[in-house]
């Protein structure tokens, strides 16, 4: 068996060969119409409709590590537009829809599950502010519901309904709460893009910005420079660093944020549930393995490392929700940097740098933006500067207006 494995690789037509989903690497040419810098999701995706829509297929994206190996790797995956602000709540909406057809759209599996999703109100103050967010959700056609106790029961039977000592009064029930999984939504739009003629450079990290009479023209990278026409800045967990780099400073705090996993079980658990009293989410995947996450780190730092203190805080609360889970081992802990904006919003549009443009501030709640997020910023630079009605609420020049776009609320642990 391991020789007939062996022999099929080395055989010529040996399918992977002939027709990679990814051309290998080529040399980077010295002028690029768009240059993007990062292959996260979200650098993926601007790059796919740049060339979908646009037609606009002189694009390198540069990538310092591997493809997707940032955030794009290490998040829960969960997908839902159950925010808070009419602003938040319609952009987010978008990207749940188009998040529904890329399957099709990519011809790929992308393992998109719609299961719901139930953040618990275990205050008074909770139940109040679900009942505005479930208003504000039907208001943009959501499908979001404030319901009580006994639908919670029949919802989740496993559920201690006196989680921590907090009895649960009411739930914010968000039936397009969904997962889908990260890989694949970044091979989908890598392949798309690439077959379109977009180039991925990996192991290519950009050094510097090169910035004249406030105009970006080029950037330096590891393997030399790089000119282009346009520039945009992806890269989720480290957009303070190139910001300065370009010259200019981004109201942004960056956190350790960490996840981990059990072991598989049965199925036990349908909806994602979360509970922001308890700062923690629980979700069962296909194989049966259970995915926790809760807050980011306390203290700003760039460092991926897990830590014994946030496995304590999340473990502990996940067992107070579902005290048979004191039974399980934990298979895996990592980590990721989560840019945090202080209004929990993005960070979309123009730059004080022309020809610069910004996708950043993506904090805890990225992952579910990457369709919208690669649209509109597509649609930014196709239009030359125009800003899409969608993202002008999350321009960086908010916060100079004291315009902010207060998600906090609806972020917490819900991810
Ligand atoms: C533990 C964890 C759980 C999360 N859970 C969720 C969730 O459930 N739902 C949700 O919506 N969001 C979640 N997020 C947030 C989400 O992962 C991010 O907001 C999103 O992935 C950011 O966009 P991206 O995919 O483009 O980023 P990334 O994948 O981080 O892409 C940025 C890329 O830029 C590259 N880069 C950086 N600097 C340079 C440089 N100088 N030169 C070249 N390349 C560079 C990096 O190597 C990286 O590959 C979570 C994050 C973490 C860490």
């Amino acid at each position: 068996m391991p020789f007939a494995l062996l022999k099929y690789g080395l055989k010529d037509d040996f399918p992977f060969e002939k027709d990679p989903d990814l051309p290998l690497p080529t040399d980077l040419k010295r002028h690029y119409d768009v240059v993007i810098i990062g292959a996260g999701g979200h650098g993926l995706a601007t790059a796919y409709y740049l060339a979908k829509y646009h037609g606009i297929t002189n694009v390198a994206i540069l990538e310092m590590g591997y493809l997707a190996g940032g955030n794009m790797a290490r998040n829960t995956a969960v997908i839902r537009s159950n925010y808070l602000t009419s602003e938040g709540v319609s952009f987010y909406s978008e990207s749940v829809n188009m998040y529904k057809g890329l399957a099709n759209e990519f011809d790929f599996n992308i393992m998109y599950s719609r299961r719901g999703q139930l953040t618990l109100a275990q205050s008074e103050a909770a139940v109040r502010g679900f009942r505005q967010r479930s208003e504000v959700n039907k208001h943009f056609d959501g499908d979001t519901d404030l319901i009580g106790p006994d639908d919670i029961r029949q919802l989740v039977p496993t559920l201690n309904m006196n989680a921590g000592g907090l009895p649960v009064l009411a739930g914010l029930w968000h039936r397009d709460g969904a997962t889908a999984r990260h890989d694949a939504i970044a091979w989908g739009y890598a392949k798309g893009a690439t077959q379109r003629g977009v180039e991925i450079h990996q192991q290519t990290e950009v050094t510097d910005v090169i910035v004249e009479n406030g105009r970006a023209t080029g950037v330096k990278t590891n393997r030399g420079q790089v000119n282009a026409g346009v520039i945009i800045q992806a890269v989720a967990g480290r957009s303070s660093l190139l910001a300065a780099k370009a010259g200019f400073r981004m109201p942004i705090t960056s956190y350790p944020l960490q996840a981990m996993v059990t072991q598989p079980v049965k199925p036990f658990l349908d909806p994602l549930v979360s509970s922001p009293a308890l700062h923690c989410y629980v979700q069962q995947t296909g194989r049966g393995e259970i995915v926790l996450g809760g807050g980011s780190d306390p203290y700003p730092l760039y460092s991926t490392r897990s830590t014994l203190p946030m496995k304590e805080e999340v473990l502990t609360n996940a067992v107070k929700l579902f005290p048979f889970m004191a039974n399980l081992r934990l298979l895996r802990q990592w980590g990721g940097i989560a840019d945090m904006t202080s209004d929990y919003s993005p960070i979309m549009g123009i730059s004080p740098v022309e020809n610069y443009y910004l996708d950043a501030g993506w904090g805890t709640w990225g992952f579910k933006a990457t369709p919208i997020a690669g649209k509109t910023m597509a649609e930014l630079v196709a239009s030359g500067g125009i800003v899409p009605d969608l993202i002008k609420p999350f321009s960086m020049e908010r916060f100079n207006r004291f315009v902010q776009v207060n998600e906090m609320g609806a972020t917490a642990a819900s991810h």
